[in-house]
């Protein structure tokens, strides 16, 4: 099934505030909840839906990254496994409710801290450590932009400890079921909720939801499955990212405690300034300064372009503030979208010393009529250079 669009989802503005979501999402959950929809499978479905967009949109990292790329930047709906992978996937109804204390004002129950989704699926409700999100910065010139790159990364983080592989248990049977919550990882508690009083399941103090408890923890990590090291990552960046966006490669930071959920890889891309070409989205400029003579006459010069310099035909009577397109010289468009022009920017070089012959020709030059300013083309100047303030 095509997936929706967020914003349309949960009937907000594009630029809707924290709290216009938040409002919009609290209408649908109310009017989809389970409890007033009993059997209702179209119901369930909306309420999935409006509670995965509010997952999405009340997070301003990943409302950026939906923002920028749409569903492909949170990975899953296209499946690709490429560097926008790693979306957690669908929520559970148990992620969707244990969202609701915090939106409808009740406790939370706390204890979510540093606690990635429900791990492994098979009815269980035991919780799973998350590890924490890794950042680095990469920067890219020009030309590893237009042809996309692969990058590799020596990570210092967190990964499994592998003398207890993970465990955090020192031999064997170091870890027992947790006393509090017998193995369920959850308490149940009474919660005021808008809709009543709400039976909900809150992760147990004791274990911290895992459902078990380590007795003889291991030497190595002090009996938390995980050890500070090494990594080395290849990261694929694709063409056309351009300064600030983010990169996400799912299950590739920190590794989590017990044999958890590992964090995302976050990569922010930086650009590396080029000493001839500005871009500009997709296209890029170039200030080519002519020679008078050139100028007037016409001739051939060189650009630079990103695959190397190309020769281009200068017009005799080229005017300063002439723009040239060349068509498909950009950088392509990260989603796609074909790719962009370069554009040259002309302007006339004026000599600033004369020789004495040099200067005697201009002189004479300059009672011409040839070289009297064309009004006509005076206009066309000043037309393009207001334009650059409108
Ligand atoms: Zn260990
Ligand atoms: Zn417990």
């Amino acid at each position: 099934m095509e997936k929706r669009d967020y914003y349309e989802v949960l009937e907000v503005e594009k630029t809707a505030t924290a709290e216009e979501i938040k409002k919009a999402y609290r209408k649908k959950a109310i009017q989809y909840h389970p409890d007033k929809n009993p059997g209702d499978k179209t119901a369930e479905e909306k309420f999935k839906e409006a509670a995965e967009a509010y997952d999405v949109l009340s997070n301003p990292d990943k409302r950026a990254r939906y923002d920028q790329f749409g569903h492909a930047g949170l990975g899953g709906a296209a499946g690709n496994g490429g560097p926008f992978g790693g979306f957690s996937g669908g929520m559970s109804m148990d992620d969707i409710f244990s969202m609701f204390g915090d939106i409808f004002g009740g406790h939370s129950g706390g204890g979510f801290g540093g606690f990635g989704g429900f791990g492994g699926g098979g009815g269980t409700q035991q919780r799973r450590y998350r590890g924490s999100d890794l950042r680095v910065k990469v920067k890219l010139n020009l030309k590893e932009i237009s042809t996309g790159v692969e990058k590799k990364f020596k990570l210092k983080k967190y990964v499994p400890c592998t003398h207890c592989h993970g465990t955090g248990a020192e031999g064997d049977g170091g870890a027992e079921t947790c006393p509090t919550c017998n193995g369920s990882g959850t308490v149940i508690r009474n919660q005021q909720t808008i809709l009543g009083t709400m039976q909900t399941r809150t992760t147990c103090p004791t274990c911290g939801g895992e459902g078990k408890i380590i007795k003889n923890k291991c030497k190595e990590c002090a009996g938390e499955g995980i050890v500070y090291g090494e990594e080395v990552v290849t990261v694929k960046i694709p063409k056309g990212v351009a300064e600030g966006m983010q990169l996400s490669m799912g299950g590739k930071g920190n590794a989590g405690k017990h044999n958890g959920v590992p964090g995302d890889l976050l990569i922010l891309i930086e650009e590396e300034q080029d000493p001839n070409l500005i871009r500009d989205e997709n296209d890029l400029i170039y200030n080519l300064l002519l020679s008078f003579p050139t100028a007037a006459l016409g001739g051939a010069v060189e650009i630079p372009t990103i695959d190397g310099k190309v020769k281009v035909k200068i017009d005799s009577g080229t005017q300063p503030g002439k723009v040239l397109r060349l068509r498909g010289k950009g950088l392509p468009n990260v989603n796609g979208y074909g790719t962009g022009d370069l554009l040259v920017n002309i302007s006339v070089y004026i000599p600033e010393t004369l020789s004495k012959d040099e200067k005697k020709a201009l002189e004479e030059m300059e009672t011409s009529d040839n070289f009297k300013p064309n009004t006509s083309i005076k206009e066309k100047i000043f037309k393009k250079f207001r334009s650059l303030f409108d």
